[in-house]
């Protein structure tokens, strides 16, 4: 079966097409949402989820999160021992999708749709294809994140012709597009986008303020210590989502530092990525000719559009109430299911037709530093377009193109996705010139072939920072490397959680609380030691209900 995957910064989630419908897949907590972290367990098997998500705390040395940042980069990962590539990490995420998928359908999955940025370049999108192929399942289609949502938006509206603006907030990135849709059509007018900008941006704000008013300098203090700001600081921007102010507390060795945060200051100390927002909203509109905005049109995806924040933003830019429909978190994977539903041409869905866009011009470099595009952004997709240059100087033997992607004027400035340098006869009577075509397939990936023209000689190749171009066998070799990394075992993975749970608490509070915290724990260890017993999930759920109450800093609660 085809699989639908939104792998996410933060959260990564299954969806597949059954029965004339899209369904998510939950994971063995019942969740949809599985964060997107991985880590090492004590024992050195890898721990990837909601599991992990909870040692991002206590064991920061054998976790890592939010590394879909760094997809197809060279940058290396630290975690435990060694260092991994995002796509290694990635990989893990979709093994455990995948288990997921087979244990809730019984049925084996063979290929998966994955959702991207519309602003992934080249390099990130070969780099989510590798981590399929080394999760061992076949990646046909990448399709651009809010070109699922606006798919599941045509679904969710009974394909109903509506004109809509897709604002796809997540944890790291963020995306406008501006769609048409009509008949059985969904077409993407414009995108505009930020990939470094997110939601973590405005936890990290929160944190920068917590650190400030407490006279402390992130350069100075432990990992451990930052991390516990961090997550204090994410709870924090969800209260006060509902709440006017919030009190921050966190503990390092045995001193507690306090903040307490109004939404006006966070309003405040938010207003540079504000600004971001509305820069990427002005130019989608902007590049999709469309002035009459309404707040009906608008369709807000990704955890970080459910800020208060954020939709207030948005209202004020447009000066109409904007907020959240559908589920926002739900709708990436629901229109990567509905592209695997079209795939294996399921029912009503399979005349659904998506005409997609190239999100930035891509080009190359002339004399001077001077950009020449080729494909210009926001063509359709696939795209093919061919223009010619000429060698400089008499005598020349080499013609060089040096590709870009970006929109600046300098093509220096643009982002550098490779080269190619084709011979040309030495010449002293005319200039040699060559042919380029750029052809930008339906998955984003450019493919580049030059054509010298006095001697016909054609060279092509799939543009990729060589860094990450790997060949079959080393793709092979990799793969089998990453399969001896077993994941763990499901059984005991949600009591596994609640532990984790209690020791990140633990190292959060002080106090007697923590004495109680202690018992209890060894308490519910012992019983899941035993692990045969009928009344688990009662004492789970008593002791998750526990550690809820704590959560909440509800420390006037007491038992035993
Ligand atoms: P990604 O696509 O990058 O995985 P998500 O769409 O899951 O990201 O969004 C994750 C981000 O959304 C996180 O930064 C998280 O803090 C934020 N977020 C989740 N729920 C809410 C909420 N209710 N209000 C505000 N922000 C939220
Ligand atoms: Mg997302």
């Amino acid at each position: 079966m085809i699989v639908g995957i939104d792998l996410g910064t933060t959260n990564s989630l299954a969806g597949i097409f059954r029965n004339g419908k899209v369904e998510l897949v939950p994971n063995v907590f019942g969740d949809y949402l599985t964060p997107s972290v991985v880590g090492l367990d004590d024992d050195g098997e890898l721990i990837v989820g909601k599991l992990a998500k909870e040692r991002l705390v206590t064991k920061p040395d054998l976790t890592v999160s939010q590394f879909k940042r760094f997809m197809g980069s060279k940058h290396p990962i630290q975690l435990g021992e060694r260092t991994y590539q995002a796509e290694e990490l990635s990989s893990f995420i979709i093994r455990k999708l995948i288990e997921d998928t087979e244990r809730y359908t019984g049925e084996k999955v063979e290929e998966i749709i994955v959702s991207v940025p519309a602003y992934f370049n080249d390099a990130q999108r070969y780099a989510t294809k590798l981590a399929g192929q080394y999760a061992g399942v076949k990646i046909d289609r990448i399709i651009n994140e809010p070109s699922a949502a606006s798919l599941a938006q045509k679904m969710n509206n009974e394909m109903e012709d509506q004109a809509f603006i897709v604002v796809d907030f997540g944890g790291g990135t963020l995306d406008i597009s501006v769609v048409e849709s009509f008949d059985n059509i969904v077409e993407i007018l414009a995108i505009a986008g930020d990939n470094r900008l997110g939601g973590e941006d405005y936890t990290a704000a929160i944190a920068q303020e917590f650190l400030l008013v407490n006279d402390l300098n992130k350069d100075f203090i432990s990992n451990e210590f930052y991390y516990k700001v961090l997550v204090e600081s994410e709870k924090a921007k969800l209260t006060l989502n509902s709440q006017d102010e919030v009190q921050l507390s966190v503990a390092d060795q045995d001193t507690q530092y306090d903040m307490t945060l109004s939404y006006k200051r966070f309003y405040e100390i938010s207003q540079p990525l504000l600004a971001r927002v509305k820069a990427v909203l002005d130019r989608a509109l902007f590049d999709a000719n469309h002035s009459h905005v309404h707040a009906d049109d608008f369709v807000l995806v990704g955890g970080t559009s459910k800020l208060r924040l954020v939709q207030e933003f948005l209202s004020f830019c447009i000066g109409q109430a904007v907020t959240t429909t559908d589920d926002p978190d739900l709708m990436i994977a629901k229109g990567c299911a509905l592209v695997a539903g079209i795939k294996e041409r399921q029912g009503e869905v399979r005349d659904l037709l998506l005409s997609d866009i190239c999100p930035f011009s891509l080009g190359v470099e002339v004399v001077g530093d001077k950009y020449s595009p080729i494909i210009e952004r926001n063509s359709s997709l696939p795209s093919s377009r061919v223009e010619r240059y000429y060698a400089q100087s008499l005598g020349q033997t080499q013609l060089r193109f040096n590709i870009y992607q970006g929109e600046r004027m300098r093509a220096s400035e643009n982002l550098l996705l490779g080269s190619l340098v084709v011979d040309v006869p030495e010449n002293y009577q005319d200039y040699e010139a060559a042919d380029v075509r750029f052809t930008y397939d339906l998955n984003g990936i450019l493919d580049v072939e030059v054509t010298v023209l006095s001697t016909g000689q054609v060279c092509s190749k799939i543009i990729l920072q060589d860094s990450i171009n790997l060949s079959e066998e080393e793709i092979a070799k990799k793969k089998a490397e990453l399969e001896k990394y077993k994941i763990n075992v499901q059984e005991t993975e949600v009591y596994r959680y609640l532990i984790e749970r209690a020791d990140r608490l633990y190292s959060m509070i002080l106090g007697v609380e923590r004495e109680n915290l202690m018992e209890r724990t060894r308490f519910f260890e012992q019983e899941v030691a035993k692990a045969s017993l009928p009344h688990l999930p009662k004492l789970y759920d008593e002791f998750s209900a526990y550690l809820d109450r704590l959560e909440r800093g509800d420390r006037a609660y007491y038992e035993r």
